[in-house]
């Protein structure tokens, strides 16, 4: 395939036009080097935010009436030209996000997959949802209306980029596909912390609006400060959903403004997760030092900079869980930092590991190497008992990055009262053996309540992208439980019901009417039948 060449601009990407912000600059920067990247980036201000809304508005009655084969192959050509860019886009990622080059690598076919997904998603239809009840004119004592169901995209959709993806969670991310695949015009708000990386997808995404020949305001890639732009598109009354992946306080505070607002929207934010793993004691009559091994590992992957990384493990009190923890402290002293996303995000883990540390009743269990670059602190595990983790707030924090709490317990008791004490969470992990079921069983209900995901014998961090998964789960792991914003139901997020009552059939959308033209899977009368019955 030939690659294409982006020339960074440092401007924003407005309906397929290239705006100059007026709103300051800012700058890419590099955290292995502490050297600025440039261009500056300008910033945009209110009324050029207002035209990226309004063309949103005024591309989505075309948008959303979409074919399915135009549609899909709008995102199957996003992925297409994401592949085109050549390795500039996984040089310009690491520059400015200190990730290595596989794990960006293998981010860039994770976002290009996706978008495939959904463009099959598209194609197939079933998240149309069509439901008809037919007519019974005869029904006795009243006869019944024809009505019938379909699900239409909400309208233009705010997505803000995570720092810890640049690609698969940022601008061409899950939230930007699976928002398209609804019929939702995107206007996607660049993390600050990688914009050139996200004006090079954005030139993806808007020539492939071009070449599709869609209305341009489909998508637009504004650069803002968060506190200033990134709350104003969330009021602005063109928007009416929002996607969300970062902070707690930066996800909270979208969801307070778009409650606030004349018409209260939605906002899927995730958010904070600790992802507790559960160690029985079958589990640990296995290799000690490759668990050890496999759980400094995940701790430490990406720095740690993963919504999934286990923050929390739960392993017995007594001699097997010794025999544990001293292999933790052996596989982590050779470990060394890695270079995080920000300056901020490094600090801000050193902070919490310091923090973590004073705690009474909390001790340093292992501690790996600070790395050889800038913003690489080292990662550490320290321990604490039920009792401590029950009684203090702090220990239920998520410190983003390489560090993990591990808690001693005694009693099944023990287990049930310290999950019952947890906040929402993305994963809970079992590690255990044939012979620890028993002592699993009744922790599982506790478990459905608080999480998204749950787990056997593995490690929370790498996410499948299918049909089934679910990345998502109650506050604070999100602001919206029903959902999850990984995977093909993440489109659900965006769709919403109507209903047509005795609309005839020349008037009623393609989905709905009696020749079924799409070839959709219907549910005629409550039972599921097959295209083009
Ligand atoms: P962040 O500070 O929440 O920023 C994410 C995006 O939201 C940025 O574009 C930011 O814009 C915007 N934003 C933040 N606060 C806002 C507000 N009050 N109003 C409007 N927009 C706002 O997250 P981050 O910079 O990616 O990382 C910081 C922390 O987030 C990490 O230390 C970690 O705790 C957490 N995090 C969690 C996950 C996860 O998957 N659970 C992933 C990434 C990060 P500006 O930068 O322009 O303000």
């Amino acid at each position: 395939m030939p690659t294409t060449q982006t020339t960074l601009t440092g401007h924003s990407i407005i309906a397929g036009e290239s705006v100059t912000g007026t709103g300051g600059t800012v700058n890419g920067f590099d955290p292995a080097t502490n050297e600025v990247l440039e261009p500056a980036y300008s910033l945009i201000d209110a009324a050029q935010l207002a035209t990226a809304t309004a063309a949103a508005e005024e591309a989505f009655d075309s948008f959303n009436s979409l074919d399915p084969e135009t549609h899909a192959a709008f995102l199957d050509k996003i992925a297409d030209n994401i592949e085109a860019v050549g390795a500039e886009l996984v040089e310009r990622a690491m520059a400015e996000t200190g990730l290595p080059a596989a794990r960006l690598n293998g981010e860039r076919g994770r976002t290009t997959g996706q978008l495939r997904l959904f463009a099959s998603v598209v194609r197939q239809g079933d998240h149309r949802g069509v439901r008809i009840d037919p007519a019974q004119p005869d029904r006795q004592p009243m006869p019944r209306a024809d009505i019938r169901q379909r699900k239409v995209p909400l309208g233009p959709v705010a997505v803000f980029g995570a720092s810890n993806f640049p690609l698969a969670f940022s601008t061409a991310g899950g939230d930007t596909a699976s928002a398209l695949a609804a019929g939702c015009p995107v206007v996607f708000k660049a993390h600050n912390a990688h914009p050139g990386t996200s004006e090079i997808v954005g030139h993806a995404i808007a020539k492939a609006v071009r070449d599709s020949g869609l209305h341009p305001g489909v998508f637009s890639l504004i650069y803002g400060p968060g506190a200033s732009i990134g709350q104003a598109l969330v009021s602005d009354p063109a928007i009416k959903a929002v996607g969300f992946t970062g902070s707690r306080s930066g996800g909270t505070a979208l969801v307070a403004t778009a409650a606030a607002r004349p018409d209260p929207i939605p906002v899927y934010a995730e958010m904070s997760s600790i992802n507790p793993v559960f160690f029985f004691d079958g589990a640990l009559k296995g290799d000690l030092d490759a668990l050890a091994s496999a759980y400094v590992g995940s701790v430490t992957g990406s720095s740690g900079q993963l919504c999934t990384a286990p923050g929390l493990v739960f392993v017995p009190a007594g001699e097997t869980g010794d025999a544990f923890a001293a292999a933790v402290t052996r596989a982590m002293a050779p470990a060394a930092g890695q270079t995080m996303l920000t300056r901020g995000i490094a600090d801000s883990l050193t902070a919490g590991v310091d923090s973590l540390g004073q705690q009474d009743g909390v001790e340093l269990v292992a501690r790996g190497q600070d790395g050889a670059t800038e913003n690489a602190p080292a990662p550490a595990v320290f321990g604490t008992d039920v009792r401590t983790f029950l009684t203090n707030n702090v220990l239920h924090e998520e410190i983003f990055g390489a560090a993990s709490l591990m808690v001693r317990y005694t009693s099944t008791d023990d287990l049930l009262a310290a999950a019952k004490r947890l906040e929402g969470q993305l994963t809970a992990t079992l590690h255990m053996t044939h012979e620890d079921q028993a002592t699993v069983a009744p922790l599982l209900p506790v478990l459905e309540r608080k999480v998204g995901r749950i787990l056997a014998n593995g490690w929370p961090t790498g996410v499948e992208v299918g049909h089934a998964m679910v990345h998502g789960g109650p506050f604070p792991a999100t602001s919206d439980t029903r959902t999850t914003s990984v995977g093909t139901l993440a489109i659900e997020r965006f769709l919403r019901p109507v209903a047509y009552q005795n609309i005839p059939d020349a008037l009623l959308p393609a989905p709905l009417q009696q020749s079924n033209p799409w070839q959709l899977n219907r549910r005629i009368d409550g039972t599921m039948e097959g295209a083009g019955e």
